[in-house]
Parts: structure tokens; sequence; C-alpha cells
């Protein structure tokens, strides 16, 4: 009992977490987010729209049985970095339970948010504005924002709809 108290109450010191940010970013594909998660076996969705769920707006989700990171909100109303510590954060809650799966500890929705939020803008640092904003064009591309800018583009290219 006191252990699990003891678990809940523990954050990953903040130390730790930032070497990890480091660490990931600088082995994470920021052109292609979906592939650097796949080598993991980890899929990855991303739509353009927030999640409004029980009073509140959701920017993302780990879902531990899907083994899938979600990231909504990926409009142009958010910044760059908001897009890419968003997806960073739930990258966290990910690692997370691959420790616990590891370290043969059972899969609960007790989440360390802290260190999650640490993790997000160490990570959202180590990358430099040049690489989040490679990293949020491909999240929007994948929610079919670029897609539509693309589009445009070319029928300007075309002379045609300016
Ligand atoms: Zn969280």
């Amino acid at each position: 009992m006191s252990d699990i108290v003891c678990n809940k109450s523990a954050h990953m010191p903040t130390e730790i977490v930032s070497r990890w940010a480091a660490h990931v970013a600088e082995r994470f594909d920021v052109s292609n987010p979906g592939s650097s998660l796949a080598r993991s076996g980890i899929g990855l969705h991303v739509s353009q729209a927030p999640v409004r769920a029980l009073g509140k707006v959701v920017y993302g989700t780990w879902d531990p049985l899907l083994r899938r990171v979600e990231v909504f909100a990926c409009h142009e109303g958010r910044s760059d970095e908001d897009v890419v510590a968003t997806l960073a954060h739930e990258v966290w809650h990910m690692m997370e339970d691959a420790r616990r799966e590891l370290a043969g500890q059972p899969i609960t929705p007790d989440r360390d948010e802290q260190a999650a939020e640490t993790f997000a803008s160490a990570w959202v640092r180590q990358l430099g504005p040049n690489a989040v904003r490679k990293c949020a064009a491909a999240l929007r591309a994948q929610a079919g924002i670029g897609a539509a800018l693309q589009c445009h583009t070319n029928l300007g290219a075309l002379g045609i709809g300016e």
C-alpha cells in the first residue's frame, strides 16, 4: 500500500527527463514523425480538430491498448511549438508505459504529468526552431492541412485560384 502511494507521488527527476528528451530528439526524424514511432511498433494518428471530452479540450492521447499516439488540434491556430509539444508529451507517456512493461509492472492510468511537461519542453528546446517547424509541418500534412495548402499552391502555379 505504501509502495503505491510512494509511486503515485514520485516524479521522475527533471534532469533525467531532460536527458531522455535530448536522447530521443536526436534520433527522431522530424520530417516523418510517423516513421520514427513505427520503428518502435507505435502508430501515429493526427487530426485537425481538438477533441472535447468531459468538459475539457484534449490535444493528444497515448492509447496503450492500440499502441497509438494521437495528436489532435494540428490546425493553424496552434503554434508549431504547441503541436510538437503535444506529440512529445504523448511520446513520454508511451515511454512511461514501455518502462513499466519492461519492469513487469501493470499498465495503470497513473501518469507522471509533470515529467511529461518537462519532457515536452525539453524536446522542443533540443530540436530547435527549424526542426520544430519541420515536425509541425509534417504533422499538419498528415492531418491533411499541408495537402490543402499544397493544392492551393499548385493552383497558384498554374495561374488558377489566385
Ligand atoms: Zn499527459
